[in-house]
């Protein structure tokens, strides 16, 4: 959450969720690995279902105090947010010029 000023001198404010003109960056060098632990979550929990160990699965992927009634989904969601938000930049399009920066 910040500001940053454009080289058109407009000031791109960064202060809210869902900004229309904010996007993120994911490396073409970390794709691979990225996608690698999205299955690997997603095989890993799988696998509890199966063998009856869905609390034990959250108990290893978060902290002592994290819900353990939320939707499977949710906590993929959670897991694989955490991993992108570490690997991508931020990017803004200025709404004045057009030019995009980070
Ligand atoms: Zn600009």
């Amino acid at each position: 959450m910040s500001k940053l000023k454009c080289s058109c001198g407009h000031i791109i404010i960064d202060q809210a969720d869902n900004l229309k003109y904010k996007a993120y960056l994911l490396p073409d060098i970390v794709v691979d690995s990225v996608s690698n632990i999205f299955t690997t979550i997603i095989d890993s929990l799988i696998d509890a279902l199966d063998a009856g160990t869905r609390l034990e699965w959250i108990k290893n992927n978060f902290l002592p105090s994290y819900p353990k009634d939320l939707k499977n989904s949710s906590m993929i969601h959670d897991l694989i947010s955490d991993d992108l938000i570490e690997k991508s930049k931020d990017i803004f399009e200025c709404e004045k010029c057009g030019m995009v920066g980070y």
